[in-house]
């Protein structure tokens, strides 16, 4: 549990002073230093927000992957707005934004921010992760395969670039692309080096991110998986790019998951929860109920919201709150205000009949009962118990058919909040699972946040 808290210390979102997107977040910066001398590859997710093979790969990098040499800073959704709403981009397509921008652009302070994460002196090597129509070929084979798409491709500015290192980026591009190719599915996937010759005239590309890279002598490259797959096989495809580009760059690094289609969808939905108020509330919304009612949350206070993983996001709406992984919709949470009372952190619980103390936050597995052992002024309730006449649900063995199922957090009926309060304030929540499987957050080594991006974070480290 306290990996878990740590995680979630430092993956703590802002809703940012961004006059266009009030209640929206801004993109996160996950620096992922391995303490060891080596290169830095800067990933960029989520540039156009229906690209989700590209942001679901780059965060779990974040999530999933531990660098134990060189670094890896990881932006996984750089238009963060646009990835929640499911648009390519909200006030315009954002890889068009990197030449000449005026300031009165609603998006003007987060290009700002990103060419200086580009430009920082420390980076070696930028990929920018895109999903891309059919397949790219060098020839016109049919209407989904031919040189106006984009797909399975490696995007090249030019052959060269005149740097230290990694200048050869033609060379680079190709030899990733036959590396990979030892990997597909189909030969159908097979990749191919597009170079898009920007200075020879590309007007479009030439507002790019990689061209604005290329022009300040950094190495850079678009990945482009194809649309044509489910999201977990261009996350797939990606992440063999990535671990290619790491291997060129010398980054070594450990992955908590197998490679395959298969084992990365497993990965993307393990690993969607977020904790609210200090882990006073923790829920896991990776199959949520569309509605979860009556969340007690904090009177007169700022929502104080720490994701999992960095694509969890929290949008107040009206009276409730939605909350999306991605481009996934998960849950719309309705709160209920309270003062809250932090006497305690933790209550202790006779689980399956061992006696265990449980932090606050916590998710707690069950095979057949639970009971919360009363604590004089703290009262229990669990949501979906009733019984008559009983106002604290303290000192009661409680099984999974003694809760109405239609109160669970999770769609299947196996997770329950078990609330305590004293008096009138709410004190603090643990969730029991009556799941058979453990639940577990798999998760690396705690990442920094860019001190540039995340000024208030100093605070909590
Ligand atoms: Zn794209």
């Amino acid at each position: 549990m306290k990996k878990i808290l740590v995680i979630f210390n430092l993956c703590l979102f802002f809703y940012a002073a961004c006059a266009c997107a009030k209640n929206y977040p801004v993109f996160s910066v996950h620096k992922l230093e391995s303490g060891r001398h080596g290169n830095t590859v800067l990933v960029i997710g989520g540039i156009q927000g229906d690209e989700p093979g590209g942001f679901n790969a780059a965060s779990l990098l974040v999530t999933h992957y531990n660098i134990r040499k060189g670094n890896v800073w990881v932006v996984p959704n750089l238009n963060f707005i646009s990835i929640i709403k499911r648009s390519r981009g909200v006030y315009g397509d954002m890889n068009r934004k990197f030449a000449a921008l005026q300031n009165s652009d609603p998006e003007f302070s987060i290009i700002k921010k990103i060419k200086e994460l580009i430009i920082d002196d420390q980076v070696d090597l930028v990929l920018n992760l895109h999903d891309g129509s059919g397949f790219y070929r060098h020839a016109y084979i049919d209407r989904m395969h031919n040189p106006g798409r984009w797909g399975q491709s490696i995007i090249i500015d030019q052959e060269e670039i005149h740097t230290e290192h990694h200048g050869n980026i033609g060379e680079i591009a190709r030899g990733i692309a036959s590396d990979i190719n030892r990997h597909l599915y189909s030969m159908e996937h097979a990749f191919h080096v597009k170079n898009t010759r920007t200075c020879k005239g590309d007007l479009e590309m030439a507002k790019t991110l990689t061209y604005f890279a290329i022009c300040n002598e950094k190495p850079a490259f678009g990945l482009e998986t194809s649309k044509s797959f489910p999201t977990a096989k261009r996350s797939y495809y990606h992440l063999r790019m990535l671990e290619a580009f790491m291997d060129i760059a010398g980054i070594e690094y450990d992955r908590h998951f197998q490679l395959s289609a298969r084992g990365v969808k497993r990965a993307i939905n393990d690993n969607i929860k977020f904790a609210l108020y200090d882990s006073r509330i923790f829920l896991d919304v990776g199959n949520a109920r569309e509605r979860l009612g009556y969340m007690p949350f904090k009177k007169d206070s700022e929502v104080e919201f720490v994701p999992s993983n960095p694509l969890v996001a929290m949008v107040s709406s009206g009276n409730s709150y939605r909350v999306f992984h991605g481009n996934r919709r998960l849950t719309r949470i309705y709160p209920e205000y309270f003062e809250y009372d932090l006497s305690i952190d933790t209550i202790t619980m006779q689980i399956d009949g061992s006696e265990k103390i449980i932090n606050f936050g916590q998710i707690v597995d069950v095979n057949d009962s639970f009971l919360v052992v009363p604590q004089k002024d703290y009262r229990v309730n669990v949501i979906g118990y009733k019984k008559k006449g009983v106002a604290n649900e303290s000192g009661i063995n409680i099984c999974k058919n003694d809760i109405q199922k239609r109160f669970s957090v999770d769609k299947r009926g196996r997770i329950f909040r078990v609330e305590v309060y004293r008096e009138k304030k709410f004190t603090g929540m643990v969730l029991v699972s009556f799941d058979s499987k453990p639940a577990t957050i798999t998760a690396s080594k705690p990442w920094k946040l860019s001190q540039a991006e995340h000024s208030h974070v100093s605070d909590i480290r």
